[in-house]
């Protein structure tokens, strides 16, 4: 058994009452290049391992006090020294003595008198299999942070994506649905409502004389108003599967899923007087002192071989009514066949 220079292939602790065994021992194994630590009772053997753990202990059975079972049983006992390999090297040569060595938790059992090459056998081969054994828990420990890292990456990933959803479905200046999701949205409603045979309303609106509110005040001012309307739509659409979307420049759609048509005439309701208490002065309308609103408010029970387009329709054709009958003004639109319109 070789040793490579400079390398200390561990450290081993002998714990023999015999001086003769103890010398012999630490000599061969000093040898060898094994720091050897050697004490001659089991009680100094505990004290000396809580000190410093050793690599492998080699222990003797029988010694006065403390015999090398209790020794064993003592460190496996404890969490902090119960991997150390503990090898016997006892006089006992009967089969209970090894199988009580084992019992007690030690790896290995050498009779005495021991011969050299067979001690050193052992002794590398027990320290390497500790080596092996800490190796693989390290690996282990670094698999699972690997694991963890590799968990807390794909987190953040969902939330990222999660994120870039939310921002691809909304408006960047009013921050309600963009036309996008209002597409979407109107496609997954409609069918969903088809299957439970159920209503579907629809208003559109769109800001009166906005151009020259545009050209009176300021397209920044522009903007401000459209992210004030916004606002009241959002407040005006209460329940969860409602959704205020921007639809086009000034105008605005609301989707409002289960609703009749005397639910959605409500909402229209709420947002007009919304709108007015806003109170946004706009001395160039030619209808009001402040900015008002047209809006267009259709109701379907979706049915197969009509499309979304049916109710988009229906809605804009209310709305142009409401701007032909003066703006700032809300017009029903009903749908009483399979693409036919019918006015209210
Ligand atoms: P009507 O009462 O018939 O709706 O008249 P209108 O002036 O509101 O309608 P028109 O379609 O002639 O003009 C719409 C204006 O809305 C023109 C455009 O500059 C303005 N607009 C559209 N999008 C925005 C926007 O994002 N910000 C601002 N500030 N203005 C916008
Ligand atoms: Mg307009
Ligand atoms: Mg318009």
């Amino acid at each position: 058994m070789s040793v490579q220079p400079g390398h200390t292939p561990g450290t081993i602790l002998i714990v023999d009452d015999t001086p003769d065994n103890l010398h012999l021992l630490s000599r061969m194994l000093n040898r060898r290049g094994y720091e050897v630590r050697a004490v001659h009772s089991g009680e100094m053997a505990l004290a000396t391992i809580e000190q410093a753990s050793p690599d492998l202990v080699l222990l003797d059975v029988c010694m006065p006090g403390m015999d090398g079972y209790e020794v064993c049983l003592s460190l496996k006992a404890n969490p902090q020294t119960k991997d150390i390999p503990v090898i016997f090297i006892s006089a006992l040569d009967e089969v209970l003595d090894k199988l009580r060595a084992f019992d007690v938790g030690a790896v290995d059992y050498i009779t005495k008198p021991f011969r050299i090459p067979e001690v050193m056998a052992r002794v590398t081969i027990h320290l390497t299999l500790r080596r092996l054994q800490l190796q693989l828990k390290e690996q282990n420990e670094l698999l699972k942070q690997e694991v963890r890292d590799r968990l807390a990456a794909e987190a953040a990933l969902q939330a990222a994506n999660q994120e870039l959803q939310r921002l691809a479905n909304l408006d960047g200046l009013t921050q309600v649905a963009n036309r996008r999701r209002f597409d979407e949205y109107l496609e997954q409603e409609w069918r969903r409502l088809n299957r439970e045979q159920s209503p579907l309303s629809l208003i559109l609106c769109d800001v009166d004389f906005f151009k020259s509110y545009n050209d009176t005040y300021g397209h920044q001012a522009g903007d401000d108003c459209l992210r004030s309307i916004a606002h009241v739509l959002q407040t005006a659409a209460t329940r969860p599967a409602d959704v205020v979307a921007r639809y086009g420049g000034e105008e605005f759609a609301i989707i409002l899923p289960n609703t009749a048509l005397e639910g959605a005439m409500q909402v229209a309701a709420e947002i007009q007087a919304g709108v007015k208490q806003l109170q946004i002065v706009h001395q160039d309308s030619q209808i009001s002192p402040y900015v008002t609103l047209s809006l267009g408010v259709a109701m379907i029970i979706p049915r197969l071989g009509v499309s979304p387009a049916a109710l988009i329709a229906a809605a804009d054709q209310a709305l142009y009514r409401a701007k032909a009958n003066g703006r700032d003004r809300i017009v029903e639109e009903q749908i009483v066949a399979e693409n036919k319109l019918s006015q209210a």
